[in-house]
């Protein structure tokens, strides 16, 4: 309530301040690569080279960031985006100008991967190299030669940063990363792509060899059962869209209304230079357990779905702009809260495609701030197995490393750190979830002794939000989910084709 009252003070002032106050806050409103996230080594790297010469560092090559995360590279993806192709995507702007907005924020963000799910109207509309957002400066990708439609579309950043953009739908279901529609006319592509089928999935993989994915599993209709017969490869288990949208909260999240908005008003109108509009969604931020439940009874019933974080980003939930010339929900910002990491031998269609498949990722609240030197994987006497991978309790002993992310130097900072905790999820095999290891210390090292499935969560304190968030001091000392990682499987036996 004192909070409550001092956002409404905080508005009543703003006629005085409104036109004098600058925001005095600085902020990097640029993330990293996420090659600079893989490895604290490589952070340090470039900090004592800086040092040394006194120069701005050179970044460090992929190759030599690739190293330690065996022969993976991290990739951001951002896999639940909507261009101005979307009949909803943007209000109160210029399509063109809503345009420009979503191509600078991929870059802003240094997003290597975007997957658009426009909705039916108007994708279903327009044809590929259009769909990808081509423009004559980029480089098409095609999977046969010329002659066929491209399946992505490669731009290139000022500084140099090569973002893959591919296209799908968003409707019933989700489709990422199609290489074709797989309708000759608009209106058979609107009727199909508006279905809910496994017979729907099975087209989009073999004839678009597309990822299908269940949005909004918040949804109270979407129970396990109905998703389990869909042949989905992913499910979202957190859309931030539906975390701000006031009738989602209520209806499907069993949230308040308007909690929070008059908060969310305070970011956009900053009275007093204290607050940074990219914090604005704070006060929302929420991920319910309706996600992970779903997802648990799914995995329990040997469906090892991925689950991926969508930003759902369209810029038209709020009109006008806060203060840094943004739209409160502009592109920029919505894709810096949720994107995915996921961990690929190389930036191509294919390994984007293979990464999700096997659910070689994990959702990142990055808005946050940017988590460096995080990894989950297991080891037996003979290798390595990563997120996705099965082990077989009969054969090996297995043991589970899970490593602490910390905060990445050009993270915003207010003198004071974040509390960090890693947790060991446990699923067994009836879809019960348990923390089986929770840890503020860098590690946790865990023998296998159940089949079942593991991941790791990692919550933070933000308390480096300080300086950023006025009169808000107390949402810093909140835990936030910051990494929800996918699942390393564990079964007594391997299955008998395999023996
Ligand atoms: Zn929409
Ligand atoms: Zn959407």
């Amino acid at each position: 309530m004192i909070a409550q009252r001092r956002a409404l003070l905080n508005l009543l002032f703003v006629p005085l301040c409104f036109i004098s106050c600058t925001n005095k806050l600085a902020w990097n409103n640029v993330l990293p690569t996420a090659r600079e996230l893989l490895t604290s080594s490589a952070t340090e790297l470039q900090i004592s080279a800086s040092s040394r010469d006194n120069q701005a560092p050179d970044s460090p090559s992929s190759q030599s960031l690739s190293k330690n995360k065996r022969g993976y590279v991290l990739a951001r993806a951002a896999l639940h985006m909507h261009s101005p192709y979307s009949y909803d995507a943007c209000t109160s702007i210029s399509k063109d100008q809503c345009y420009a907005d979503l191509r600078s924020s991929f870059c802003k963000n240094h997003l290597d991967f975007v997957a658009l799910t426009d909705h039916p109207s108007h994708m279903t509309e327009l044809e590929f190299p259009k769909l990808l957002l081509n423009e004559p400066e980029d480089e098409l990708i095609f999977q046969n030669g010329q002659n066929s439609d491209p399946i992505a579309n490669r731009m290139t950043c000022s500084d140099g940063h090569k973002v893959l953009i591919m296209a799908g739908f968003e409707s019933q279901m989700m489709a990422l990363g199609m290489t074709q529609h797989i309708e000759p006319t608009p209106e058979r592509r609107s009727e199909e792509y508006s279905k809910r089928s496994s017979e729907l999935s099975l087209r989009l993989k073999n004839e678009a060899d597309a990822i299908v994915v269940m949005p909004h599993t918040e949804g109270k209709g979407k129970t396990p059962e109905k998703l389990s017969n869909l042949s989905l490869d992913a499910i979202e288990i957190y859309n931030l869209h539906a975390n701000i949208s006031p009738k989602t909260r209520a209806d499907e999240l069993g949230l308040t209304y308007f909690s929070g908005l008059i908060d969310l008003l305070v970011y956009w109108v900053d009275p007093f230079g204290e607050q940074q509009a990219d914090l604005a969604f704070l006060s929302f931020m929420t991920v319910r357990d309706v996600y992970a439940k779903k997802w648990d009874a799914l995995i329990a019933q040997g469906q090892h779905l991925t689950g991926i974080g969508g930003n759902d980003a369209h810029q038209s939930l709020f009109p006008g702009k806060a203060k840094d010339g943004d739209k409160i929900d502009s592109y920029r910002r919505l894709s810096r809260w949720v994107a995915n990491g996921l961990l690929v031998q190389d930036l191509t269609v294919s390994e984007f495609k293979n990464a999700l498949r096997k659910g070689r990722s994990w959702v990142t609240f990055e808005g946050l701030g940017s988590p460096v030197d995080f990894d989950f994987f297991a080891e037996t006497p003979n290798q390595t197995l990563e997120l996705g991978d099965t082990v077989y309790l009969s054969d090996q002993t297995a043991i589970l490393h899970a490593q602490m992310p910390t905060l990445h130097h050009s993270s915003p900072q207010s003198g004071v750190s974040p509390k960090i905790t890693l947790k060991l999820i446990y699923v067994d095999t009836r879809g019960n979830e348990s923390v089986i290891e929770s840890t503020g210390n860098s590690a946790i090292r865990h023998e296998i002794k159940s089949p079942g499935a593991y991941r790791v969560e990692v919550d933070i304190i933000p308390r480096h939000l300080k300086r950023f968030v006025g009169y808000q001091k107390e949402i810093t000392e909140r835990a936030f989910k910051w990494i929800i990682s996918n699942h390393i499987y564990a079964v007594s036996e391997p299955p008998p084709s395999s023996l």
